[in-house]
């Protein structure tokens, strides 16, 4: 049995993972979801700058 990443609860069975890799209740999965329709629809640009300085960090990793 796991434990929820976002609320402490643990889960039976089947956890949702996201694509962090954290693992979420069914309630919070709903919510998360919620949230990332949210993003997608209102802060596209903010998250695609999000991501693309995560990759460039990545790529700081690996070079050394
Ligand atoms: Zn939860």
């Amino acid at each position: 049995m796991i434990a929820c990443d976002e609320c402490g609860q643990s889960v039976d069975g089947d956890a949702h993972e996201t694509v962090t890799g954290r693992r979420l209740c069914n309630g919070c999965w709903t919510r998360f979801q919620g949230t990332a329709a949210s993003l997608v629809s209102g802060g596209g640009a903010t998250d695609a700058i999000a991501t693309a300085g995560w990759l460039e960090r990545l790529r700081r990793l690996r070079g050394r």
